[in-house]
């Protein structure tokens, strides 16, 4: 079992969850946050410090270690390189089921922070990275109590079918669904962190799902990642020192690699 299981297309985790289920999967999340550094508590930072499989030398920069750590980490997101291709095999990756994808964000149910302008903006932003994959993403806002187009991905709030997770890609029922109760103990137990970065990488993740990458990557500033399989491995850096320097290393958009990963499944 995962440490940090808060994004996962159905079709790899079809089981029926009982209420019960949902109450370990919370506490499992919030975990995760934890564990994936949202904490940002040293000790665990450390003991979350993944391995890498070739040490790369220390940046010609001075200054703060943090600030060469966290150049380290744009450089990642900004290019891939020979061998950073690497997923946990943990799902099959395809192409896109079109090659136009229309998101339709429904705002009704959202947690009262966030307003429906905002959401949508995130949304639009996620589309647009993505949109450097060579596919056309189109997003549109469905009004209150209305209904999407048939063809569209709704994007919504659901308790029931983010099944625990911050989100969740039904591929089959065409949802994109978030969870109004996790953001909420996100506020409530981090008050201080920005919220609309967990929501703009979420969403980001899930359409990723959408574009046809099932399989999570092991390169850990890809939005497209897990940190841990459960099992003892841990996600990849090019610098090591970087990992812990920022609060969450995993990129809010599609990075370098993940686009690169996109393309090759859909020209
Ligand atoms: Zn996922």
């Amino acid at each position: 079992m995962r440490l940090v299981v808060w994004m996962t297309p159905i079709g790899a985790d079809r089981r029926t969850v009982s209420p019960a289920d949902v109450v370990r999967r919370l506490r499992r999340a919030l975990a995760g946050l934890v564990l994936a550094g949202l904490a940002c508590t040293a000790p665990l930072a450390w003991a979350q410090r993944p391995s890498t499989p070739t040490p790369t030398p220390t940046p010609a920069t001075s200054g703060p270690a943090s600030q060469a750590s966290a150049s380290v980490r744009d450089q990642e997101i900004a290019s891939c390189q020979t061998g950073e291709l690497r997923t946990w095999a943990d799902g099959r990756d395809r192409p896109a089921a079109s090659r136009t994808l229309r998101f339709a964000y429904r705002h009704d149910g959202a947690p009262s922070w966030f307003t429906a302008s905002a959401v949508l903006a995130l949304v639009q932003a996620s589309a647009q990275a993505w949109s450097a994959c060579g596919l056309t993403l189109q997003v549109l806002s469905v009004p209150r109590d209305g209904v999407p187009p048939e063809d569209a991905i709704q994007i919504l709030w659901s308790e029931v079918g983010s099944r625990g997770q911050f989100g969740l890609a039904n591929l089959a029922a065409r949802s994109l669904s978030l969870s109004p109760g996790l953001f909420g103990v996100l506020r409530q137990r981090r008050p201080q962190y920005p919220a609309q970065e967990t929501l703009q990488m979420t969403l980001s993740h899930e359409m990723g799902h959408f574009l046809g990458l099932m399989a999570h990557s092991r390169r850990c500033v890809d939005v497209m990642s897990y940190y841990d399989d459960g099992r003892g491995q841990r996600c990849s850096l090019r610098d090591p020192a970087s990992w812990g320097t920022v609060i969450e290393y995993r990129a809010q958009l599609p990075t370098a690699c993940d686009l690169e990963r996109c393309r090759a499944l859909n020209r």
